[in-house]
């Protein structure tokens, strides 16, 4: 069996970029883009984005597939192959490493790992229908909390972690009214966060919403509201919004790799060495949001598979594999 130099594992914007960039460094990579592992498909989170409008480069916006075709055709340009299944094993202990789909396994001397993460959703019917159609419920509130839509409207975030804090906080600049949704009647955001989260609840920009949580989503084509069960008294009612927006975690696509690297206690792979995309295997490069629970945006995520090809590169050229 022959040996790739470099297997990228993921399609979205970290693994894509990796590809342009290891494919320019004539590495020929070979690209996993997946199939549907873990309600995702080739292209990544930004498959199920509407409009892009905070890519540099795209002055009118740009949706997610569109663009995440762009990135495809362009890897593609410089002889990227793709392999589109979903990778179901990976052995790192021996050299070259093997990768495992159903029907194909390939040996590599470097691997990018770019599976990055999944929204956390409350898999409600409605829920999932208006974010698949741009009905006004996402998880992304720096994505997709500008829109015209959402505007001097009032909207709701769910969660009471840091990133529910945050978003609800972005989405002050453009709403009428922001609640924040939790199911206990307590924060879990860092002390800086719920310091600022009650600052815009005395300048009244935000309400929080205890002990509650969202059983259904209301509209048809867009969502006119929440309907919200209190978890202490059981009672329903119905909360007019014109925005939902989780906050509820994100899970990062690590399953594959935990016999082998090192993660953090809520899954992310761990950098043992930044800002270099090295992970605790020599030759095993992680980039985007699969090793970032920080920024988690698709320019922040190319920009690191950037880096996680270059870094794959001179390790090779290292080792004398190039
Ligand atoms: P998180 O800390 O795990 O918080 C998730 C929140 O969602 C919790 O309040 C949780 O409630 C709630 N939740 C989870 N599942 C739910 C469900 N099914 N229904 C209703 N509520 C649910 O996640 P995160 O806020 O995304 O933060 C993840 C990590 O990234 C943290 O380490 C955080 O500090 C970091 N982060 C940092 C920043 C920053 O520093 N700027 C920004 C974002 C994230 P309970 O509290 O009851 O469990």
């Amino acid at each position: 069996m022959s040996v790739e130099k470099v297997v990228v594992i993921g399609s979205g914007p970290a693994g894509l970029t990796a590809c342009i960039y290891a494919a320019r460094a004539d590495l020929q990579p070979l690209c996993f883009e997946g199939f549907n592992a873990g309600g995702l498909i080739p292209g990544g989170q930004l498959m199920f984005t509407t409009d892009v409008e905070n890519y540099p480069g795209f002055p009118d916006g740009i949706t997610g597939p569109l663009m995440m075709k762009a990135f495809r055709d362009q890897a593609e340009r410089f002889s990227t192959r793709y392999i589109r299944e979903d990778v179901r094993s990976v052995n790192f202990t021996k050299r070259p490493f093997t990768i495992r789909s159903d029907n194909e396994e390939v040996q590599a001397h470097a691997v990018i790992i770019a599976t990055g993460a999944r929204a956390n959703w409350l898999n409600l019917e409605n829920e999932q229908r208006l974010a698949k159609t741009g009905g006004g419920v996402s998880a992304c509130a720096v994505c997709d909390g500008a829109m015209p839509a959402f505007r001097n409207q009032e909207l709701v975030v769910i969660g009471g972690g840091d990133s529910a804090v945050e978003e609800g906080t972005f989405l002050t600049k453009f709403a009428s009214k922001v609640y924040l949704i939790h199911r206990r009647d307590e924060l879990r955001a860092s002390k800086a966060m719920q310091e600022r989260f009650f600052k815009f609840v005395e300048e009244g920009k935000m309400e929080p919403v205890w002990d509650s949580v969202v059983v259904d989503v209301l509209g048809d084509k867009s969502i006119t509201g929440v309907r919200l069960k209190n978890v202490k008294t059981n009672e329903e009612r119905d909360l007019p919004c014109k925005g939902m927006f989780l906050g509820i975690g994100h899970t990062p696509n690590t399953e594959l790799f935990k016999d082998f690297l090192d993660t953090d206690d809520t899954g992310y792979i761990k950098l043992p060495h930044p800002p270099s995309t090295h992970t605790n295997v020599a030759g095993v490069f992680a980039a985007g949001d699969v090793a970032d629970h920080v920024y988690r945006q698709a320019i922040t995520a190319s920009g690191s598979g950037c880096m996680a090809a270059l870094d794959a590169e001179r390790w090779l050229a290292a080792q004398g594999l190039e």
